[in-house]
């Protein structure tokens, strides 16, 4: 049985244990806040008090956190993986962080005799639960290919788009789509409403068509009932719209309606939204509407 150390059991990390252990892996988990880990013993996993447990006898080390700082400290820190796993260990990083950050941890990895894959993944707390992300993949192909089970076990599109670093610069690509056609579904939604249409009946029917797309299909439901929970938090994709900014800066690419929407993103945070749905853009569509939720 191939064992796992997980470190990282938040919205998507959770659900991707749970299915990973339902896969046969043995998966030893250990997360900050250790509510998290009652959850996973539940399920079947074993849990480890610190990250050297986690990832002492694992064939393969797995981190699922917010942001690039969190994954340098569990990675590079002197109680973290690159210290405790064993030698030849396969590392998969899935969270979204800079994609510099992640060539040059694969890098460190390499030197200490580790195997490192940036893959990071789209689909949302619902695809994790289904085991059905994308993940797009950085790293060697060897590397890519040893993965497969573990790949499998979590989504349904994976593909190797070249070497580390690259699953992050598709993953900025990723964002860039999902937060502009959030913002252009929620001016809609407003739009609609504003002329009093029945919005169930125009999303049925949009959803058919070129502007069809699954944030349509999936958000716009929890936008017209104000339901903002996360989800994916609004301080997660500011995170990311950061990392798409920066990246199209070096690479000489203007990116205008991402820098707008990356600004608007940034107010519902500056406003206090950090925690919500990134859906609550729709929230801020409405405030510049001068619209309130009981108007319609
Ligand atoms: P989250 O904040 O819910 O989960 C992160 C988990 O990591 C938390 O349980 C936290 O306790 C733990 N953690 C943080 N620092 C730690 C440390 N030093 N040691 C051990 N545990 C630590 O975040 P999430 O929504 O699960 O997202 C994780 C990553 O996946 C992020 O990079 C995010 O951008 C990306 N992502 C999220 C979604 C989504 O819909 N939520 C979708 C795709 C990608």
């Amino acid at each position: 049985m191939t064992t796992i150390g997980f470190i990282g059991l938040g919205i998507m990390g959770r659900p991707m244990a749970a299915n990973l252990i339902a896969a046969g892996f043995d998966v030893v988990a250990y997360n900050r806040s250790p509510a998290a880990l009652e959850a996973h013993v539940d399920k079947g996993g074993r849990r480890a008090d610190d990250i050297a447990g986690a990832v002492r006898d694992a064939d393969v080390v797995i981190t699922m956190l917010p942001d690039s700082p969190d994954v340098i400290q569990v990675l590079t820190g002197p109680a973290g993986v690159f210290s405790h796993a064993r030698s030849g260990s396969l590392i998969i990083d899935f969270s979204t962080i800079k994609p510099e950050v992640s060539v040059e941890l694969a890098d460190e990895g390499r030197r200490k005799g580790f195997r490192v894959l940036d893959a990071p993944v789209s689909g949302g707390e619902q695809g994790a639960i289904e085991g059905a992300l994308s993940i797009m993949v950085g790293g060697d192909p060897a590397d890519f290919a040893a993965a497969g089970d573990v790949f499998n076990a979590l989504g349904k599109t994976i593909v190797h788009v070249g070497p580390s670093g690259s699953g992050q610069t598709v993953k900025a690509a990723n964002q860039l789509i999902v937060a502009g056609t959030l913002e252009l579904v929620a001016e809609a939604l407003v739009f609609l409403q504003a002329h009093q249409v029945d919005t169930d009946a125009a999303v049925k029917v949009l959803s058919g068509g070129l502007a069809g797309s699954t944030v349509l299909t999936r958000k716009a439901a929890a936008m017209l009932a104000h339901d903002f929970r996360p989800g994916f938090r609004i301080e997660l994709h500011d995170k990311d719209l950061g990392i798409v900014t920066e990246a199209a800066r070096r690479a000489g690419v203007a990116l205008p309606l991402g820098a707008v929407v990356a600004q608007l993103v940034g107010a519902v945070k500056a406003q206090g939204g950090g925690a919500l749905d990134h859906s609550a853009l729709f929230g801020l569509v409405e405030q510049l509407s001068g619209r309130t939720p009981t108007e319609d």
